[in-house]
């Protein structure tokens, strides 16, 4: 067999990529008869693709690539660490230097009374160990009815069975099940289920559907609510001011405990280090994976509170982990990455500099005849399609078909965004500039207005 490099011709790549590749959330057998377009190299906020197209990041890879692509620090801190100590386990009563020092680090940068880590090499596995952490934590606090999860429909956590089901995304659950033990309430999307609410209104509301649903399942058997701060995977839904408060106070009111994920908000996305500061609550755990190594690195982990830590630490044995929790090479990537961005001041960055300077022209979108909503919260954005944006109108054609076109159109022009459903969704790398930023809008806009033109001649402006 001839060796498979970056020199082979593209149909080639993509043939035998066809025969052997099971790709993720995709249709195999239509991608099969496309061809996937193969990515060769990246740098800074730019990918190379193997017909030498260059291609401007909008979503950091998959909202993970905080730092940009191309560092040579990480690389050579993942040389070092592979001479050093390519492998060693933390159970049996060992550790190493490297989960040390990450564990140290994340500790540091993470807020309030959050200090503990517990490694695992993604977001699923880290979700999974806090439904086990959860329910033990309950136990050993003599209260073992406490182990129902309340999570939100078209919330994600991931796609093992048990991130799979904490998310309330119904694709997923068609597909092979759900565990028990895990209930959903709606979610506070204002733009697609708010009515004639007021955004403050209704975020109210759908934090109240969880103080119904805790007392519909009686407090005595929940054990903990968990939402992401922002919705990255459902289409970067940013919930009204009302929310998390509201949602705070009920956890505490019942002795819930509150996990927020911040997988995707975690390590800058929103311009301060965690989404919980910028929403201000206050989590009993966090998740943490995607930033958290930039994604040089599969590393994930929940990071818990002291007091958790210490009910966990204080009875026994917790019977949980996976060979790779705190694998040396990922802790030494990471910690290497988070160096980077406190040196390089990249929260700071998104904060003062590429926020300000995105929001400006991502707010101007609204003037766009297919944009209803634009939404931004540090790097992290999604503006609504709408053939009428008075009604918040979603289109007659088939849920997501719009959306399509349009990231056709961005694939096109050389540009990645996202689409949920007819939500266009963008995170860009932290470290883009105001000139990359620049770029990315000319071509947000082009793509925009092809994607109108084309609707326009094919009738599909229209309101459903
Ligand atoms: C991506 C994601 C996960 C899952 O992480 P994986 O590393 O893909 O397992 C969990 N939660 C959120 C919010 C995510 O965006």
């Amino acid at each position: 067999m001839t060796k498979i490099t970056n020199h082979l011709p593209t149909a080639e790549l993509q043939r035998l990529d066809a025969a052997h590749h099971m790709h993720p959330f995709t249709a195999n057998g239509e991608l099969a008869a496309k061809g996937a377009r193969v990515i060769t190299s990246g740098k800074g906020v730019w990918l190379t693709d193997s017909e030498g197209h260059r291609i401007l990041d909008g979503m950091a890879g998959l909202w993970c690539v905080n730092i940009g692509y191309g560092r040579k620090e990480l690389a050579e801190a993942a040389a070092r660490q592979i001479e050093e100590l390519p492998y060693y386990n933390t159970f049996f009563q060992t550790t190493h230097v490297p989960a040390i020092a990450l564990a140290a680090k994340i500790a540091e940068v993470a807020p309030g009374a959050l200090n503990h880590v517990f490694f695992a090499s993604s977001g699923s596995e880290a979700n999974d160990t806090n439904i086990r952490m959860v329910r033990r934590y309950w136990e050993i606090k003599g209260k073992p009815t406490k182990i129902t999860f309340i999570g939100r429909k078209n919330g994600y956590h991931g796609s093992t069975m048990g991130g799979g089901t904490l998310g309330g995304m119904s694709g997923i659950h068609a597909h092979g099940g759900k565990i028990g033990g895990i209930e959903h309430i709606n979610q506070p999307d204002w733009w697609s289920e708010g009515g004639d609410m007021t955004p403050e209104a209704f975020g109210l509301a759908r934090a109240q559907e969880l103080e119904a649903k805790i007392l519909e399942l009686g407090a005595e058997n929940v054990g903990a609510f968990i939402g992401e701060a922002i919705q990255g995977a459902g289409g970067v839904i940013v919930p009204p001011a009302t929310y998390w408060p509201e949602i705070q106070r009920i956890c505490k009111k019942y002795d819930i405990l509150l996990i927020v994920d911040e997988v995707i908000t975690g390590f800058g996305r929103t311009g301060n280090w965690f989404g919980s500061q910028t929403f201000d609550i206050k989590p009993d755990i966090i998740t943490i994976a995607k930033g958290l190594s930039s994604g040089y690195q599969p590393i994930g982990g929940s990071v818990v509170s002291d007091e958790v830590a210490e009910v966990m630490g204080g009875s026994g044995d917790f019977n949980h982990g996976y060979t790779y929790s705190g694998h040396p090479v990922a802790c030494a990537v990471a910690l290497e990455n988070i160096r980077i961005m406190q040196e390089e001041k990249v929260v700071e960055h998104v904060r003062d500099v590429a926020h300000p300077y995105l929001a400006e022209r991502w707010s101007k979108l609204i003037e766009h005849p297919l944009v209803g909503e634009t939404k931004l919260v540090g790097l992290m954005g999604s503006i609504a399609l709408t053939p009428d944006k008075e009604k918040r109108a979603p289109f007659q054609a088939k849920k997501g078909t719009v959306g399509y076109r349009c990231r056709e159109r961005c694939f096109a022009n050389d540009l990645i965004m996202r689409h949920v459903d007819d939500r266009m969704v963008i995170s860009p790398p932290l470290v883009i500039t105001p000139e990359e930023i620049d770029e990315f809008m000319r071509r947000a806009i082009r793509s925009l207005d092809e994607c109108y033109t084309g609707l326009k001649a094919d009738g599909l402006l229209v309101a459903g």
